[in-house]
This record gives C-alpha cells, structure tokens and sequence, in this order.
C-alpha cells in the first residue's frame, strides 16, 4: 500500500469545509478534555500516518504524529542535546508546537528551526518560531488554522551519558512531583505572571478538593486528576471553582492550559 498521508490530509480538509463538516486535529489528547457528549464532527488523526522521524547531522525531522518523547530518544541515541526537556512530556510534535510545550526552563521554541504548516487553503508554508508566535504555552496555530505538517530541531553535539544522565534525572523529578499513576491532561491551568497555580490553589486550601470523580491532586496541586469515574462535567466543574476561588481570594484570572472538544 502507497499512502501519501499531506495529500490524504489535504483532500481531507478540504472534504471538511467544503461539506461545512466540524473538524478537529487530534494529536495524542494528552491536553484534551472531550465533552461527556462526544464531538459532531470528524477528528483528524496524525499519529498514525504522519510518524517520519530521522537525523541529519545536528538536525532532526519529525512529522506532527510523532511522539515527542520518542523524538528526544532519537536525539539521544545521535548523540544530540536539546531536546532532553521534552522526553517525559506526552503528546506529539503538532501538539507540542500548538502549545509550544516546556518543562523544566526549556521549550519547543528554543530549539525548533521551522515548521512546514498546510493553511486552510491547502498551501504548504515553512515558518519559524517567531513566524508561528510561540510563547508561553501558546502559538498561532490554531488562530490561523494552520495544520502543523513536520518540525525540523536544531540541536547541539553533545556527550551521550550526559544527556542521558539529564532525563533521567528529569524523569525522576517528574515521577516524584506528578500523579503519573491517575489520568490527567497535566498542569490544568497556564502560570499567571508572577504566580505558580499549584501554589495559588494550595493557598486556596484546594488541594484535594473533589468534584465527582474529579480531585485537585494531593501530590500537586497544579494537576486535576481522575479518580476513576469523573465525568468531563465533573472536570469542568472543579475548574470553575478553582478558578473562583482563586480569582476572590487572591484577584488571580487562572487561564485554562487544558484544550476542550464539543459542548461543555
Ligand atoms: C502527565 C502529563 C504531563 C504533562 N507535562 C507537560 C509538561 O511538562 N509541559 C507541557 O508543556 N505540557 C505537558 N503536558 C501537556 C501535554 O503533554 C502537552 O500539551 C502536549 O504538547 C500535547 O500534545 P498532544 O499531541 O497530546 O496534543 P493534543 O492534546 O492532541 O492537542 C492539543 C492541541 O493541539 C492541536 N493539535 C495537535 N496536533 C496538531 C497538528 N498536527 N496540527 C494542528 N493542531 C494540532 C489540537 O487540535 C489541540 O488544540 C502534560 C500532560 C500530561 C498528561
């Protein structure tokens, strides 16, 4: 079988809006949280046909259905730096770009050289960082409509066990500070200037704080966790309180880092 997944793409988009059909790009959903409903439209897969990953000298290429944490192994396995911040962030390179993702002082941006993007008109751009407008936990992506094909990273020649050695240490960090035992879509809320939300909702006396099935995790506050049997609403409702609270007892606006798909 011969599949051309950017012309399947293409042909799918235009499908869509042709036909005036919703349609939503899915990376790994690991910022997502979908409506109890369900969606009405059609949600476009990458991680299955857009997965090319490969290295040229200080470079690597990685179609946007690629895991990021895989990307950051080839990294490794090259013998590059960069990329060791996101090998225990879930998702893929079109989320990651979406949301220009970063942990632990780093982010996409500092180490992404470009990325070919279809427009809604079907043309293929090749844009930068800046062209994309990658900030904290946000780009142009979305706004623009853009449909992120593959991202090429500029890293530096390193020294493998140190950089192995760094995600490792990273890892641990994570499996310390995170409830990676429960679902989650990660930090739920973006930092607001000069304020960490764990800390805020802490404050608040929040942490644990249940609705339905939904919990302010107990290991951090940051994260909202499933308990097993909260429903999308639960989540949204804990979110709304979370932010109340926040916003009366300390006049903070918390912005939600977690995208939603369908009705809330
Ligand atoms: C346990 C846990 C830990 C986490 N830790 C971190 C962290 O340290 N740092 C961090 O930044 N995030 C973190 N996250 C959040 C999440 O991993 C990132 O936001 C990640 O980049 C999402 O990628 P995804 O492929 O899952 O995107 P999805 O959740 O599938 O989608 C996110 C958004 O991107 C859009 N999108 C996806 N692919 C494309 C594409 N090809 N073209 C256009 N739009 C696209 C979607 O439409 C959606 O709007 C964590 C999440 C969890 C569950």
């Amino acid at each position: 079988m011969y599949v051309r997944p950017e012309t399947e793409l293409k042909t799918v988009l235009s499908f869509c809006r042709r036909e005036k059909l919703p349609f939503f790009i899915l990376g790994n959903g690991s910022n997502l949280l979908v409506s109890d409903a369900g969606y009405e439209g059609v949600v476009i897969s990458t991680t299955e046909g857009l997965t090319r990953l490969e290295a040229e000298g200080e470079r690597i290429f990685a179609s946007s259905g690629q895991l990021l944490s895989r990307t950051a192994k080839r990294a490794l396995k090259e013998g590059l730096t960069g990329l060791e911040f996101a090998a225990g962030i879930p998702g893929t390179i079109g989320g990651a770009l979406v949301m220009n993702a970063g942990a632990y002082g780093s982010e996409i941006k500092d180490v992404l050289e470009y990325a070919r993007v279809m427009t809604p008109e079907g043309e293929i751009l090749t844009l930068g960082p800046k062209e994309l407008k990658m900030d904290y936990r946000t780009s142009c992506i979305p706004a623009m409509g853009y449909t992120v094909l593959d991202a090429c990273f500029r890293l530096k020649k390193g020294n493998r066990d140190e950089i192995e050695a760094y995600m490792n240490e990273l890892s641990l960090k994570r499996r310390e500070k995170q409830p990676l035992q429960y679902p989650s879509a990660g930090s739920t809320f973006k930092r607001p200037k000069g304020h960490f939300a764990a800390r805020l909702i802490e404050d608040a006396g929040l942490k644990g704080f249940t609705v339905g099935g939904a919990q302010v995790s107990q290991k951090h506050s940051g994260f909202v966790i499933n308990r097993g049997d909260a429903t999308a609403a639960d989540v949204m409702e804990l979110c709304r309180q979370i932010r109340e609270r926040v916003k009366t007892q300390f006049d903070v606006e918390l912005e939600m880092e977690v995208k939603t798909l369908g009705k809330f």
